[in-house]
């Protein structure tokens, strides 16, 4: 049955045990019993030894009570032995005297007592009080026996003996204090169950054993001083020792202070500095925790931003493979449903683009850059019929911008590849959309003027390649687009050009481009030439292509066009060199008639240079007003009167000389110089015309002829500029004539009807100029305000009585007759050709028989000679005309030597 633990065993044992657990809890079995024998042999030693003091003498009795007396009085003041717990009292110099002198029994009374006071001052256990006296009570008892009678005898003699007395004691007080530190320190090591060491021993008792022996050998001396010079020495001694041991023991306490101010400081320091390193630990393990936390938020974060992120993202080895893709990148890659782990990247890449992706892969695994941007094409699989259920684009191809670096997870082996991809189809679309209307025209969809010069650039490249690369370029111009623009309208004329492109698009061989230059001008660069032939094959195609009409939405339309072609053979560097010689080559094949190719060659080139020049130089005569006019005299035929002038431009050349019109007009044409040309020639020829009517008021009648051309006659402000140099200059409008060749008027007819009617009702007269070669229709003729006719001079020249010329002269008479019409004929070179003329009802005529065109001052001259002869009696001059000059090439002798030329008619 259990105990309680209230039911107290209240036997003896019981009640000791009780007791021996609450006073010794931490003695063992062992050290309880060494301290109880320790205790009990204690005891008995002190009841032995007071027994022992029983009997002795009063004065003796009393000596030894003052030497116990002083002995626990040192122990009130002992030395503590620097670096150890240990304490030492002097008090055991009495306890060893009183033992020289006293005996064993009172040393080991005063050994009890002293060590009693020295415990109680350091321990507060009971136990330790206990022990301590009698383990020194015990210890001196038997070691006082053992050497007493040792030391008795020698302190017989002690003059003679007094330092083996002295000796003897110090081993004395040695062997005594080695007793009671072993026995003293069995205690605790029964209790700690411990070994008795003898190092442990030595270091514990070293100290303690040299004092002892220390305070022996002045014991011993106190008693041989005494022994030698009696008690009163002593008693003089006693004080002295007890003041120096007094002052050792609060010097002792000084240092003991300062060493536990010392050591308290040490230890503060020492406490601080834990606290400091354990303050350190704690931050460092805060920090380590924050910074756990921090990689979770930041793992959780970067996979939340990973899988919820809009653009696809993707963890892929070095070699490409895709370790991890997110739900953006399976959509954007068309397998919204299917894992891409483990699949090589490479393989949606188109395969164009593959090369590009690998040698991105490549510059990042070998570390020469750590992140390398790229954009692919990449292909969605197709998944066949039934694929693409999930909205999917099967097959699509998707455009991609890629940001790839490289990293290396914690606790990866090696870096590995983070891919950002983004959609940039819709980009991309939009830049190849612009590209393409960079490059193209936007209405017949043809490659444009640049990028016809890209192709051409990179053709001309290549051909520095070598043979078998030649090719050619041919420019194309259509011959009338102008009219039909003008015409029919712009929206016709845009239909034309894509209908037109069609068709020429039709004639290409494989590889070859057509583009459209701008206009109606287009280009067609042809490659892979066998020889020239195969160029001018293409061109004949173009041509005979053209010739069948082009069925636009409301009419047909048939145009023809003018080709130039120019050859890679030639040696160009330049794109634009030879885009430029193809161009002087058709305009080569349209002053020899239109509708033809002409190809380019060296002395075409020199052709256009020199016109380009003249261009340039015109321009600047026409702005310095270094043109100047000649007046051909117009004479009545049949009596010889003046009637005008014909005002016909002269061009002398700074460096060139006299430029004859027929050069310099066809530049102002197509340059657009006639109309400022045109302006020149009207004012002049008013000007000076109303000078000489001014100065010969007889002559009001003369008129004066200036030549217009096609251009003056479509501008709709043609009128007015006529009417502004006639207000400007002051000539009567009935004065002035304006010419227009047959050519130009059948050429504009529509536009002109207009012009001339205005003109008409103006007062300006109107004629035809060179008639007989523009094949007018009489109906035309008809309604047309003309006023006179002026035969070509190339029925003039080879007139003969009888001749065809002269039928078909005495045709345009009868017309202009008929038509009410005055008839001229220009170029009359000879008597012979004037008198068939007047035979024929030619009424006015000129020519270089009647005169020359004649300068400014030589006509002011003859009007001077002779106005009213001028003006009334030519006939006489018509037949005393000198010959003309043999050359027709003379008509463009400049104004100088026609002023010297001049045949005046006198
Ligand atoms: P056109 O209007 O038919 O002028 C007559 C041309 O015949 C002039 O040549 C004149 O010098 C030349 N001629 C006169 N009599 C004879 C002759 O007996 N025999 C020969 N063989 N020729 C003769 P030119 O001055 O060289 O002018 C040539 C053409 O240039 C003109 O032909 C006219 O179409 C044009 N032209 C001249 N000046 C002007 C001008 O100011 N404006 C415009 N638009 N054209 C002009
Ligand atoms: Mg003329
Ligand atoms: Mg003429």
């Amino acid at each position: 049955m259990a105990r309680s633990p209230l039911n107290l065993d209240n036997t003896p044992l019981g009640v000791w045990r009780r007791l021996h657990a609450a006073l010794m809890p931490d003695y063992n079995r062992k050290a309880t019993a060494y301290w109880w024998a320790l205790v009990v042999l204690g005891l008995a030693s002190l009841a032995g030894s007071a027994w022992q003091l029983v009997g002795l003498p009063l004065p003796s009795l009393l000596l030894i009570a003052g030497g116990i007396a002083l002995t626990m009085l040192m122990a009130l003041y002992p030395l503590k032995i620097p670096r150890t717990d240990q304490r030492f009292s002097l008090g055991d110099v009495f306890i060893v005297l009183l033992l020289l002198t006293q005996g064993a029994a009172a040393a080991s009374i005063a050994a009890g007592l002293e060590s009693l006071v020295s415990s109680w001052r350091s321990s507060r256990r009971w136990t330790t009080r206990l022990g301590s006296t009698t383990i020194a009570a015990f210890s001196m008892f038997v070691c006082g026996h053992a050497l007493q009678p040792l030391l008795t005898r020698m302190a017989l003699d002690t003059a003679d003996n007094a330092a083996p007395l002295v000796l003897a004691t110090m081993a004395f007080g040695v062997v005594y204090s080695a007793v009671s530190a072993l026995l003293m320190s069995g205690v605790a090591r029964f209790k700690r169950n411990e070994p008795l060491r003898m190092a442990d021993l030595v270091s514990v008792f070293g100290w303690v054993g040299g004092a002892s022996a220390g305070a022996s050998a002045i014991a011993a001396l106190l008693f041989i001083t005494e022994r030698l010079a009696g008690l009163g020495v002593m008693l003089t001694i006693v004080p002295t020792l007890g003041l120096l041991l007094t002052t050792m023991h609060f010097f002792s306490r000084q240092q003991e202070a300062d060493e536990a101010v010392r050591h308290a400081a040490a230890q503060t320091l020492e406490r601080e500095a834990e606290l400091a390193v354990s303050q350190a630990r704690q931050r460092e393990a805060e920090q380590a925790a924050q910074h756990l936390r921090d990689l979770e938020t930041s793992e959780r974060r970067f996979n939340s931003a990973f899988t919820h992120a809009s653009i696809g993202m993707a963890l892929l080895s070095l070699d490409g493979t895709i370790h991890l893709a997110n739900p953006a990148l399976q959509t954007l890659l068309g397998c919204p449903d299917a894992s891409l782990e483990e699949r090589l990247f490479t393989d949606f890449v188109v395969t164009a683009d593959r090369p590009r992706l690998a040698n991105t892969l490549a510059r990042l695994a070998s570390g020469s850059a750590d992140t390398a941007p790229v954009e692919l094409c990449c292909q969605q699989p197709n998944h066949g019929k039934d694929g693409g259920k999930n909205g999917s684009k099967d097959g699509d191809e998707v455009w991609v911008s890629i940001g790839c670096s490289l990293f290396t997870a914690p606790d990866a082996a090696g870096p590995s590849l983070i891919m950002q991809i983004q959609d940039i189809t819709a980009r991309r679309s939009a830049e190849i959309e612009l590209q393409h209307r960079a490059y193209h025209d936007k209405l017949t969809g043809l490659p444009n003027r640049d990028r016809f010069h890209q192709a051409l650039g990179a053709a001309i490249e290549r051909a520095d390649g070598g043979p078998g690369r030649a090719f050619a370029v041919l420019f194309l111009d259509f011959d009338r687009f102008k009219l039909i623009n003008d015409s029919k309208g712009h929206t016709v004329g845009d239909e034309f050009l894509v209908a037109a492109s069609r068709r020429l698009g039709q004639c290409l061989r494989k590889g070859d481009m057509l583009a459209r230059l701008g206009g109606d001008e287009f280009a067609i660069l042809a490659g892979g030439l066998g020889n020239d032939g195969d160029a001018v094959d293409m061109a004949e195609r173009l041509l005979g292509a053209m010739k069948e009409p082009l069925q636009l939405s409301a009419m047909e339309i048939t145009a023809t066009a003018s080709v130039g072609i120019t050859f890679s053979s030639l040696g160009y560097s330049r794109p634009e060199d030879m885009l430029r010689d193809a161009d002087i080559a058709m305009y080569r094949a349209k002053v020899d008639g239109k509708a033809r190719y002409a190809l380019f060659d060296v002395k075409l080139h020199t052709e256009v240079a020199n016109r380009v020049r003249l261009e340039a130089d015109l321009r600047q005569a026409l702005a310095d007003r270094t043109l100047t006019l000649a007046y051909q005299p117009l004479y009545d035929l049949n009596n010889g009167q003046l009637l005008g002038f014909e005002a016909l431009a002269r061009w002398a050349h700074p460096e060139l000389g006299p430029v004859s019109p027929a050069t310099f007009i066809p530049i102002a044409e197509e340059s657009g110089l006639i109309t400022q040309l045109t302006d020149f020639a009207t004012d002049s020829a008013c000007r000076q015309l109303k000078a000489w009517q001014d100065e010969h008021p007889g002559l009001a009648d003369l008129h004066v002829h200036v030549n217009v051309a096609a251009r003056d006659v479509a501008d709709p402000d043609f009128v007015a500029r006529i009417e502004r140099t006639l207000a400007a200059t002051g000539l009567a409008s009935q004065s002035l004539v304006i010419e227009l060749t047959e050519n130009i008027l059948m050429a504009q007819l529509s536009a002109a009807l207009g012009t001339l009617t205005a003109l008409r009702v103006l007062g300006v007269g109107l004629s035809v100029d060179d008639f007989g070669t523009g094949y007018s229709s009489l109906s035309h003729l008809a309604v047309l305000p003309i006023d006179s006719l002026k035969i070509d001079m190339s029925f003039v020249r080879p007139l003969r009585a009888g001749s065809k010329e002269a039928a078909v002269i005495r045709a345009i008479v009868l017309l202009g007759k008929s038509l009410d019409k005055q008839v001229i004929a220009e170029g009359i070179e000879t008597a012979l050709q004037k008198d068939l003329l007047r035979e024929l009802g030619c009424d006015i005529g000129q020519g270089y028989h009647l005169s020359r065109p004649l300068s400014v001052d030589a006509v002011t001259r003859l009007l001077q000679a002779d106005p009213a002869a001028a003006a009334q009696a030519p006939a006489r001059r018509l037949t005393d005309a000198r010959p003309p000059a043999a050359s027709p090439e003379l008509a463009a002798r400049p104004a100088g030597a026609e002023d010297q030329g001049a045949v005046l008619i006198h």
